[in-house]
């Protein structure tokens, strides 16, 4: 039986740890670098053309947010989350992924990083399930 059969405390604190440090991968599906443009368009005038070129990598189907500063932060992180609205689900399903919900181990050491982790709101098997089973990672 997974060791949060029981439920797990998550409340995140927008404290910005897991958008930043060592360089990763931000990943917008199709779908979601379309609501991402679309978003940047309205409030930044920003066309698509500039935000392939200045603000994301190639990745797989589509892109991945660059990363590439001395602190690792993702470029859409200013004293939190600058497209917080259109965030990509990646970033929407943490902590809820598979590779930290695989071992009691795992979900302790990711929350080393995340002090929003064993804290806060009381989420249930099956809402942790939900999430966990549409989780890219
Ligand atoms: S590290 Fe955890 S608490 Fe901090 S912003 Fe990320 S999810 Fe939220
Ligand atoms: S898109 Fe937003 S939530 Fe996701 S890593 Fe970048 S700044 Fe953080």
């Amino acid at each position: 039986m997974a060791f949060w059969k029981n439920g797990l405390r998550f409340s995140c604190q927008r404290c910005g740890r897991c958008c930043c440090g060592d360089p990763g991968i931000v990943y917008f599906n199709p779908a979601e670098f379309d609501r991402l443009v679309e978003h940047l368009n309205k409030t930044r005038g920003l066309t698509r053309e500039v935000i392939v070129r200045d603000y994301m990598r190639p990745h797989l189907d589509s892109y991945t947010a660059r990363d590439d500063f001395p602190d690792g932060h993702c470029i859409f992180f200013e004293n939190g989350c600058t497209v917080y609205e259109v965030r990509p689900s990646q970033c929407r399903d943490f902590p809820f992924w598979r590779c930290n919900l695989a071992s009691k181990a795992d979900w302790d050491e990711t929350a080393q990083m995340c002090p929003g982790m064993n804290q806060g709101k009381l989420w249930s098997a099956d809402e942790i399930q939900a999430v966990a089973s549409k989780a890219r990672l």
